[in-house]
């Protein structure tokens, strides 16, 4: 089973469309794990896209949040009353988080990142949360030293793969990070991200592309992360 995810990380409209639009001309599923209200998301086609929740927890690890974790949670579901799945930003992760997850009616929970590995399984906590892992991630890759040419996933497996992806990454094709370090200043300005696109080396936007062809010449099935959860339920209780 394949998995697309997306953490949207307060990317601009242009950035957020760009993506929307490489997965809907392969027709390629994806679960967008969103920070903020997005026009593109809310009118994007709900046939190939979910749309789950990415609230930023950090400012309640620094003791200066003015913000109850409660506050942080509320807002994002707020903007996004039907989501139903979660993955943090940087994976901020507790049992108290959690517990509030499923509070909220959260079906899944996507922070448990796995790097490469083979051999995941969905599983139940609990609180009756699924917890979905997942084992690729773009700037993580580039972290190990490895070249974009090659996710080192094999697509053939009957694993669980779950992919994750940052827009502004597919956007400027980010091969590494100084690249970002230096882009990011203009992260809000579109035409001036433009200037910082790579063009050198093979980078997310070419690999994600290169995953969108082999999918569609191969006819791989892709799925929400919402339908891994559901699926995961019926099997326990089959
Ligand atoms: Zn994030």
């Amino acid at each position: 089973m394949i998995a697309f995810t997306c953490d949207v990380d307060w990317a601009p409209e242009e950035v957020i469309e760009d993506t929307l639009n490489l997965f809907e001309v392969f027709g390629v599923k994806c679960t967008f794990f969103s920070t903020h209200h997005s026009i593109n998301l809310t009118k994007s086609n709900k046939k190939l896209f979910e749309i789950g929740i990415h609230p930023d927890f950090t400012p309640l690890l620094g003791n200066n949040s003015s913000k109850s974790l409660e506050d942080i949670l509320d807002e994002i579901i707020d903007i996004h009353p039907d989501a139903i799945g979660v993955r943090t930003h940087t994976m901020v992760q507790s049992i108290a988080l959690l517990q509030k997850f499923a509070e909220k009616k959260m079906l899944y929970e996507a922070n448990s990142f796995m790097p490469y590995q083979t051999g995941l399984k969905p599983f139940r906590l609990w609180n009756n949360l699924v917890r979905i892992p997942y084992n690729w991630e773009d700037d993580v890759h580039w972290a190990y030293g490895y070249s974009f040419d090659d996710s080192r996933i094999n697509l053939d497996s009957d694993d669980l793969i779950v992919f994750d992806f940052h827009p502004i990454h597919i956007f400027l094709n980010t091969e590494n990070k100084f690249r970002y370090n230096e882009a990011k200043k203009y992260y809000d300005d579109p035409k001036k991200l433009q200037e910082y696109k790579n063009t050198d080396l093979p980078g997310t936007r070419d690999l994600l592309m290169n995953l969108l062809k082999q999918i569609k010449s191969s006819n791989i099935q892709t799925h929400k992360m919402k339908d891994i959860a559901y699926s995961t339920l019926q099997d326990m209780f089959l």
